[in-house]
């Protein structure tokens, strides 16, 4: 279903991180984000938006932490890889029960669970408006969900990545630490490099800057603001060349 309404993104690359997922719980899933972020997705699906997403694993487990508990760093990463595959499949089947049509595509093999990842059939999916749950970051140790986030929305030439957080947009300093700390609507890829701003991991955001890709950072908690984002409103902070 379609409506008159305008939009100025054909194909978004959402992403989302674990911890937005947790709620207000420390760990896990709060199975009421997980409806709250389908009913956002669905409203852009009924404009005729396409939609890829790409879930993080801060509220279950991450790499980095769980290598300075003293477990090697590359199987800390396959834990979190694993863990971004358990978000993913939490969230597709949120996502049947709100009747969105959605598909996860996993990067490494999870025969009997998901398909494969492969580019064609994430586009072709996208293209009969299914929601493309990339599942497994980039299915390598060392690597981020921001840089999966990049990778793929550069691979199914998505218009933009849209990275979903706990705040309103990119700050100088953690505004849930600093009262002072500056918002920022509009920056450049430059400006996020000289002002060392931390918007996402240099790798992935060096994929985003190479390929002109551009990073719209908003608050995933505030209704309505992926519509608002994708009708054209100026919501959160954008980043361009
Ligand atoms: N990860 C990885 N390779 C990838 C994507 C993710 O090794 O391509 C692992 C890594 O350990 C990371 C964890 O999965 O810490 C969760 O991803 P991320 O930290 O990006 O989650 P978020 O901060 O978005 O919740």
């Amino acid at each position: 279903m379609s409506t008159n309404t305008k939009f100025i993104y054909p194909r978004i690359l959402l992403k989302i991180s674990g911890e937005a997922l947790q709620g207000a719980n420390k760990f896990g899933i709060d199975i009421n984000v997980l409806k709250k972020i389908a009913k956002e997705i669905k409203l852009v699906l009924n404009l005729g938006v396409q939609v890829g997403l790409v879930i993080g694993s801060g509220n279950l487990f991450r790499g980095a932490t769980l290598s300075k508990m003293g477990i090697n760093r590359i199987a800390s990463d396959h834990i979190g890889i694993l863990s971004t595959m358990i978000n993913s499949l939490a969230m597709h089947d949120i996502m049947n029960e709100y009747s969105i049509r959605s598909y996860v595509l996993s990067a490494i093999s999870m025969s009997g669970i998901c398909e494969n990842y492969t580019y064609q059939r994430a586009v072709k999916l996208l293209c009969n408006n299914y929601v493309v749950i990339f599942a497994a970051g980039i299915g390598n140790p060392l690597f981020t969900t921001d840089s999966a986030a990049c990778l793929r929305g550069i691979e199914t030439r998505s218009n933009i990545i849209l990275k979903g957080t706990k705040v309103d947009g990119v700050y100088s300093k953690d505004p849930t630490k600093y009262d002072n700390a500056i918002f920022y609507k509009k920056l450049t890829y430059r400006d996020v490099l000289r002002k060392e701003l931390k918007v996402m991991d240099l790798c992935a955001f060096s994929l985003a800057r190479d390929h002109n890709l551009p990073i719209r950072v908003f608050n995933i908690n505030k209704s309505n603001s992926l519509y608002r984002i994708v009708t054209g409103c100026d919501e959160g902070t954008i980043i361009t060349t």
